[in-house]
């Protein structure tokens, strides 16, 4: 999907679905997360469509976007949950979601996350090393239950990536490394607390390629096959996540294009009776998203001109990351003004803190941009810095809007805080 097909300019306005940008400005204020329902759907139904007819169970990874409002659509239709926290359980629970269709990722899993995870009945727990498999167990036999387990493994396979979102190379610090993993898996077998599942990998995010995937697929049949001779029987394969989007002139392949070869594989490698599991985050929302935001200052300096926006990297903290790039666009394109190339930057005191850089625009001060494919690592990401509310996010469907988080008062950025009285 391109970044734009729920946003359309109509009569030279930007529009979310039927509502006009400005409008949504004029009610809600800026900076603003906008969604629009129909791309979460149609996102979710692309997804839908490459596993008809197969076993197989998409768990959005709720990191990329965890509204609740969000996590309450994917449950309507259908969707399981990755989740990498017990702030996380709780969302999903509180958004309604079947702990029974939730995996649980993450290398750092504290004692109080895996009761909780256990206490909810969760499908399975994707364990990322040999000492969180011996804490699972043994907090699963404390409370007399076998916790369900996958192992999240490392096929060492390279998701030409950006270097922070790679996650399956052998110097990342997530899963165990494949060629240690039967061994891991021997160990499990003989815990009471422990009942295998499932084998897991998520190889990176951002993954514009199909061929990663399916390198990664082949060393985890490899894995099965060898667990099988060992008389260790898996119920799940569990793919991850990672599939790309469109930011600029991505490619990305879609989820039928990744699925079909993956299905071709189970089955003519005998692995047709195995549910498979997908984990994509990104995919399912990081094109149904903007955040609009207005021109505060032009300024022109001897080097560079600059439009300063009232969105910042607290915001939208991708492009300060990453260097990720994302589309922005006028909400009403003017014709009559020369068009200027910016750099678009908020007003945080870091040099860090730009959202786009050397764009070619017709620019005012008061314009409305919209920053595309802000759906994903986006709000999740954002924090306080510089005391700055937290932006407002809205769900659009049609012509109606929803209000799903309000934009944080300032009195609420410090409510928490204490000065110590000294005697
Ligand atoms: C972040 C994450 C995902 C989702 O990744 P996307 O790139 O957003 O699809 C899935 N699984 C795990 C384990 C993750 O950490």
């Amino acid at each position: 999907m391109t970044a734009d097909t729920q946003f359309p300019l109509r009569d030279g306005i930007l529009h979310a679905e039927d509502i006009p940008l400005p409008e949504l400005a004029d009610r809600y204020g800026t900076p603003l997360y906008i969604y629009s329902r129909a791309a979460l759907h149609d996102a979710w139904h692309r997804y839908a469509r490459a596993i008809a007819g197969h076993d197989a169970l998409i768990c959005y990874g709720v990191k990329a976007n965890s509204n609740l409002a969000v996590l309450h659509e994917f449950q309507q239709l259908g969707a399981g949950f990755d989740i990498v926290s017990g702030g996380e359980l709780e969302r999903i629970l509180a958004a309604g979601a079947d702990p029974r269709l939730v995996v649980f990722s993450g290398v750092g899993k504290q004692g109080w996350e895996i009761r909780k995870a256990l206490a909810a009945g969760i499908k399975c727990f994707n364990v990322e090393s040999a000492a969180e498999l011996e804490r699972l167990a043994d907090i699963a036999r404390e409370l007399g239950v076998r916790a369900p387990v996958s192992l999240r493994v490392n096929p060492d396979v390279d998701a030409r990536t950006h270097p922070y979102i790679s996650t399956g190379l052998k110097e990342n610090k997530f899963g165990v490394d494949i060629r240690q993993a039967p061994e891991l898996y021997r160990q499990a077998l003989q815990h009471p607390g422990l009942e295998i599942v499932g084998v897991d990998c998520h190889i990176g995010s951002q993954i514009t390629q199909i061929a990663p995937y399916l390198d990664a697929l082949d060393k985890l049949l490899d894995l099965i096959d060898v667990l099988a001779a060992d008389g260790i029987a898996l119920r799940h394969l569990d793919l991850g996540g990672g599939l790309g989007i469109r930011y600029t002139d991505e490619n990305p392949p879609d989820p039928a294009e990744l699925l079909t070869p993956v299905f071709a594989a189970l089955a003519a490698r005998g692995m047709g009776h195995l549910q498979l599991i997908l984990e994509p985050g990104r995919s399912l929302v990081g094109n149904a998203g903007v955040l609009l935001t207005r021109i505060e200052y032009l300024k022109r300096t001897e080097a560079r001109n600059f439009a300063i926006v009232d969105a910042a990297m607290n915001d939208l903290m991708r492009p300060a990351l990453y260097e990720a790039w994302h589309g922005v666009v006028p909400v009403a394109p003017r014709t009559g003004t020369p068009i200027e190339t910016y750099d678009i930057v908020g007003p945080i005191c870091e040099s860090g803190d730009w959202l786009a850089r050397g764009r070619a625009l017709p620019l005012e001060q008061g314009d409305l941009l919209a920053i595309q494919s802000a759906g994903a690592y986006a709000f999740s990401m954002s924090s306080q810095y510089n005391t700055r509310p937290r932006a407002a996010e809205v769900l659009v469907d049609g012509q109606n809007s929803w209000l799903i988080r309000p934009r944080e008062t300032l009195q609420e950025l410090y409510a928490q805080e204490r000065i110590p009285h000294r005697a």
